[in-house]
């Protein structure tokens, strides 16, 4: 079974034509996967469904071969296991210090004290943000912030990393290192899920591309597969 998968899944948003018509995915485990297409796709929705935080219409969404529920107690170990990065890291940045913000969903998670310092230290290093410990957020730069949204997301352990348009308003340098991120979290055994627009970069970087377009499905497979005719 796949780790994640979305079944004929359909949404629209209120008075609006489908963002989803019936959208079928597999994200196998260890996985690079991306969804690619252009903008007003559907691939947002179908992430954000992904982790519970958007209930489909109609179809089914599994997470290692079970229909998720959506009560808060599943919906909370569901988005600890599958971690999601916004594509705008402010609206993941919470705390008036890199250290606090990190800190905030294993403290949500109960951990104690210890478990807290070591997992936002090992978090901060994996980013390479330490250091940054005591600084205040939203004075960093773009990359910078968002390896802070990405380690807050790390230091909480997920199998699953799911994110949208990692490198959008970065410059190529940060697009660059937050690539490189991601291929380290693949290879050390984690399943990460990118939404892009770029062709090249999914082209690049992907094991398993699924090309999105109005809400459907156009292609899935390999990225040669999937590019040799578009
Ligand atoms: P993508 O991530 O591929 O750009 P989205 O999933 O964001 O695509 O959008 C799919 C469609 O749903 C688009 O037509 C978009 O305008 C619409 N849409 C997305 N979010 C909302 C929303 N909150 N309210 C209304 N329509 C939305
Ligand atoms: P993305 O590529 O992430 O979908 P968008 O520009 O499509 O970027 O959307 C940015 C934000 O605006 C998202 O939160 C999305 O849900 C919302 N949004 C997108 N389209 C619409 C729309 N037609 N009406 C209202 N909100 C929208």
């Amino acid at each position: 079974t796949p780790l994640l998968e979305a079944e004929n899944v359909a949404y629209a948003y209120q008075n609006s034509p489908p963002a989803l018509a019936g959208v079928s995915v597999r994200i196998e485990a260890g996985s690079k996967t991306a969804l690619v297409g252009p903008n007003g796709a559907g691939k947002s929705t179908l992430l954000l469904m992904l982790n519970g935080m958007l209930r489909p219409a109609s179809g089914v969404i599994r997470f290692e071969g079970r229909p998720l529920a959506y009560d808060n107690r599943s919906l909370r170990d569901l988005r600890r296991r599958v971690g999601f990065v916004f594509q705008n890291p402010d609206v993941q940045i919470v705390a008036p210090t890199v250290e606090q913000d990190v800190a905030f969903g294993p403290v949500n998670l109960g951990l104690p004290p210890d478990a807290v310092r070591q997992a936002v230290r090992d978090a901060l290093g994996y980013v390479g943000l330490r250091g940054y410990e005591k600084r205040p957020p939203h004075h960093l730069s773009g990359g910078e912030k968002k390896r802070v949204a990405i380690a807050g997301i790390l230091a909480m352990q997920p199998e699953v990393l799911v994110f949208d348009e990692p490198t959008s308003a970065l410059d190529p340098a940060s697009s660059e290192e937050v690539m490189e991120l991601l291929d380290e979290l693949a290879s050390g055994g984690r399943t990460v899920l990118v939404s892009t627009h770029d062709v090249e970069l999914a082209y690049r970087w992907a094991d398993s591309v699924i090309l999105m377009e109005r809400g459907g499905v156009l292609a899935r497979g390999a990225p040669e597969e999937v590019f040799s005719d578009h």
